[in-house]
């Protein structure tokens, strides 16, 4: 009995040490911030529209976010690591492509709402101007026809017209009445000009009512503010599944990256730690003060 009882102690001790002995050698190979992250690229593919070139290059960048503030070698691209990152096609990347899709063609039909709108406008400032000249015409020739008729019972009431007089008379008489027929045609014009335009304005009304719906469908489809699904870090992999342009793919990186690191989601929307890409200025990525701090636990660094 003894003797099972001190091997059985023994045992313990041993697989303790074993262990313990286990869990410094883990730590030693796998402390990221104490040891540079060699990386490679694994799977990569071509339906992301990226080149391995590019791809590498935002990695880099992605970096040198977390390194540049301490000064530290971090990680680096070194053929063959063990450590992979890997460029994986599904559907949140062909979501990503219809999305890219879909907002081209409603900037396609903004454009062409525009255009249209931008004409409208030019027309209906012309008719404005046109319209405006008519008035003054039609104001015009309504004193000058006034004119006439109180000349004319003016004579008719002193009798009748000398010879001279009616010949002024009949002369004044045709002239008001080709300037009459004139402005009737203008105004002709002028009406067939404003149904035009309304019909015109109708149709841009139309339009736009289509081109907000198009913009509130593809708002619902793929305007969401996402959590970062679009990568993802396990043990020596990371994997990136979705992106959106450069800028949201150094992000992801960043991200990503910051998971290997041991760094958990921190608060304030504009972290690169954030649960959520929405607020962070993917033009020009930066820790915050959140990031940073998390960054100092993790790694003690001063
Ligand atoms: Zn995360």
């Amino acid at each position: 009995m003894a003797i099972n009882m001190v091997n059985r102690i023994a045992t313990v001790l041993f697989i303790l040490l074993i262990t313990l002995t286990g869990f410094f050698v883990y730590q030693n190979e796998f402390a990221p911030c104490k040891r540079t992250v060699f990386y490679d690229i694994g799977n990569f593919d071509i339906r992301f529209g990226i080149t391995k070139e590019k791809f590498l290059k935002t990695i880099q960048e992605s970096e040198a976010i977390w390194e540049k503030k301490n000064s530290s070698n971090l990680f680096e691209y070194k053929p063959a690591s063990k450590f992979k990152i890997n460029l994986v096609f599904d559907e949140r990347q062909a979501k990503t492509i219809e999305a890219g899709q879909s907002k081209q063609e409603i900037e396609g039909s903004r454009a062409e709402y525009d255009s249209i709108a931008a004409n409208y406008k030019k027309l209906a400032a012309n008719h404005e101007q046109l319209l405006n000249d008519y008035n003054t015409q039609a104001i015009e020739f309504e004193a000058e026809l006034n004119f006439y008729n109180s000349r004319v019972a003016e004579i008719n009431n002193r009798g009748g017209a000398t010879p001279k007089e009616a010949r002024e008379l009949e002369e004044e008489k045709k002239r008001l009445e080709l300037e009459k027929a004139d402005l009737n045609r203008q105004r002709a014009v002028l009406n067939n000009r404003a149904s035009e335009l309304n019909s015109l304005g109708d149709t841009i009304n139309t339009l736009g009512q289509k081109l907000n719906i198009n913009v509130d469908v593809h708002n619902q489809l793929f305007g969401e503010a996402r959590e970062f699904d679009q990568g993802e870090y396990q043990g020596n992999t990371i994997n990136i599944y979705q992106f959106d342009g450069i800028g949201e793919l150094r992000l992801v990186f960043a991200h990503e990256f910051g998971h290997a690191l041991g760094i958990e989601h921190v608060e304030n929307p504009k972290s690169t730690m954030y649960y959520l890409m929405e607020k962070q200025d993917i033009k020009n990525p930066a820790l915050s003060q959140e990031d940073f701090s998390a960054l100092k636990n993790r790694c003690n660094f001063d």
